[in-house]
């Protein structure tokens, strides 16, 4: 005897709008949250909030916290930084726009993490390089020298 199951089965299509900006990462693929143009940023916020990612978080304070993309960034640090979601599950991220690594956003787990970040060897490496040339021996650039060379190159990270 053979029972058949009706099994209902619903996808949730969270199409992802051909005209949004991604970029390869070491994270896999993430879409970026564009930082002036109204219209493209809603329909980023379109697209993310159909993938309904579920925040994690450890923290009481930040459980079930919703993601306001457009939350007032006051610390400098921001400037360094695109911000959008991975493309697989849409969790929200940060990119470091001088060495491309991938961070928790911010405004959800806090900044710290982000600035952190801008003093690591890695990146002050990578900075180095950008400022000085990859001759070497030049000293640390400071962040307004790093901010600077952003501004110059046309990459400007979120306005705060
Ligand atoms: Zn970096």
């Amino acid at each position: 005897m053979s029972k058949m199951e009706q099994i209902n089965c619903t996808t949730v299509v969270s199409p992802l709008h051909a005209d949004q900006k991604i970029e390869e990462t070491a994270e896999g693929r993430m879409v970026i949250r564009n930082v002036v143009d109204k219209e493209q940023q809603g329909k980023f916020d379109e697209w993310y909030n159909g993938k309904a990612y579920k925040i994690t978080t450890a923290s009481e304070t930040r459980i079930g916290k919703p993601m306001n993309w457009d939350s007032r960034k006051s610390a400098q640090c921001w400037k360094f930084f695109s911000q959008g979601a991975m493309e697989t599950d849409g969790r929200p991220v940060v990119r470091c726009l001088i060495c491309g690594e991938v961070l928790t956003h911010g405004s959800l787990y806090g900044p710290t993490t982000m600035k952190t970040h801008l003093k690591s060897v890695g990146h002050m490496k990578k900075a180095t390089e950008m400022i000085h040339g990859l001759e070497g021996g030049g000293k640390q650039p400071t962040e307004e020298e790093v901010l600077g060379y952003l501004k110059r190159s046309g990459m400007d990270g979120m306005v705060v």
